[in-house]
């Protein structure tokens, strides 16, 4: 299997690499791409020598190409994306790309025919109608990568998936679960960046600590399973992954220790089990499985993300946008951790929602909310 890993450089990368270079060793990267981790990227791409790699810009370029000790083209900016998405050798495109920069890529991959598995939920909240509705036509495979929609997807194999009657939606409640409000608003980014039990990327960590994450993952589902009821449950132990209920009152669960290397294998080997040395589940030692309601006073943005659910049109793409802002507006410690479900609300009651047609649609959301947020 041939492979365009773009987003190497980040947390689910860097996995999905551990998988080719441990699990699947007859794997084979053909595309790289980071952004700005120059020396990170020279490693990777020094240890598996992809026909391609895409940095930033092109002054990236010329602080890459030194480090390389084979040939290799070096591409650039969002057209170098593009290329390495739909490199002509590859079978399938890993997605590992970190917001909203993670759709043209998307797009360029279907168009070119390959299957998408995709970690960067991003792209299925902002434009899920356009990616489903071309996957179809392309006749390409769009697999999950986030754990809770792998999950999802194992419970529905091999079952009637028209008898599904709810999906349960699985979240680890993140660092303030048990906070007080007045507390939460004033935690810094790097109370926030303490998640309890995943090690991830800091954008997804903030989304994991506002509960935007569950909301981002509640539309990505809807896309990815269809408009069935969904039901999201705190279970701060992050064992189990996500459930799907059947009609006749059955449920199917897919349980793990939280390892995104699982998801990613599976997408990659899937419907193959392939033989793993990751550590075990121990139901001995596991602890209880605790559930409990999420907690919309405290966490707003869900609420938000589920209006924008219903909503839809390219309410979605503003959300998205705004949120991705916002979010690193805390990180850098410019705004506080209310302000990113204030800033979300107050465009809400700005927009007027438009019904999405084109990329075209998403990009002049997208632009909206950009201005919203500088002006
Ligand atoms: P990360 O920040 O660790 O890595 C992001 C990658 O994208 C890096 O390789 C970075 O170089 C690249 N990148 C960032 N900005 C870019 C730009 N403007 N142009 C080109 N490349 C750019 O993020 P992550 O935690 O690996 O998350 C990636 C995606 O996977 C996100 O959508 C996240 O929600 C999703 N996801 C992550 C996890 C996890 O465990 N990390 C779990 C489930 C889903
Ligand atoms: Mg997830």
């Amino acid at each position: 299997m041939k492979i365009a890993l773009l987003g190497a450089t980040g947390s689910i990368g860097l996995q999905t690499l551990d998988v080719v270079r441990n699990t699947l060793q007859t794997a084979e990267i053909v595309a790289l791409t980071g952004y700005s981790s120059i020396q990170k990227l020279a490693e990777i791409a020094n240890e598996f020598e992809p026909k391609m790699v895409c940095v930033a810009d092109s002054a990236a370029a010329m602080r890459l190409k030194p480090f390389l000790k084979k040939p290799c083209e070096i591409l650039t900016g969002a057209d170098g994306l593009n290329a390495c998405a739909a490199e002509s050798t590859a079978d399938i495109v890993v997605n590992a790309l970190v917001g909203r920069v993670g759709l043209l890529p998307t797009l360029a991959a279907i168009n070119a025919g390959k299957d998408v598995a995709l970690a960067n939920k991003e792209t299925l909240v902002t434009a899920g109608q356009l990616i489903m509705e071309l996957a179809g036509e392309k006749n390409v495979r769009i697999i999950p990568i986030d754990s809770e929609h792998s999950a999802i997807w194992q419970c529905l194999q091999g079952n009637e998936n028209n008898k599904v009657e709810k999906i349960i939606l699985t979240a680890s409640g993140g660092p303030f679960r048990t906070w007080e409000k007045g507390k939460i608003a004033t935690a810094t980014a790097n109370d926030a960046l303490r998640h309890p039990s995943w090690s991830m990327g800091a954008k997804i960590t903030i989304d994991s600590a506002t509960l935007m994450n569950k909301g981002l993952e509640l539309i990505e589902a809807m896309w990815l399973f269809g408009g069935t009821s969904y039901q999201i449950l705190i279970h701060p132990q992050s064992i189990i992954h996500s459930m799907v209920q059947y009609s006749d009152g059955s449920v199917m669960a897919q349980l793990g220790l939280p390892d995104m290397r699982l998801p990613i294998l599976y997408a990659l080997s899937a419907p193959k089990r392939v033989k793993t040395n990751y550590p075990r589940l121990d139901f001995l030692t596991c602890g209880n499985l605790t559930f409990e309601e999420p907690d919309a006073e405290r966490f707003p943005c869900l609420s938000l993300a589920q209006y924008a659910a219903k909503t839809g049109g390219t309410l979605p793409a503003v959300m998205n946008t705004i949120n991705e802002w916002a979010v690193s507006r805390f990180l850098q410690e410019k705004i506080g951790f209310y302000d990113i479900s204030e800033l979300i609300s107050h465009a809400f009651s700005a927009y007027t929602v438009k019904p999405l047609h084109s990329a075209n649609d998403i990009i002049e959301a997208e632009q909206w909310a950009m201005e919203f947020v500088i002006k």
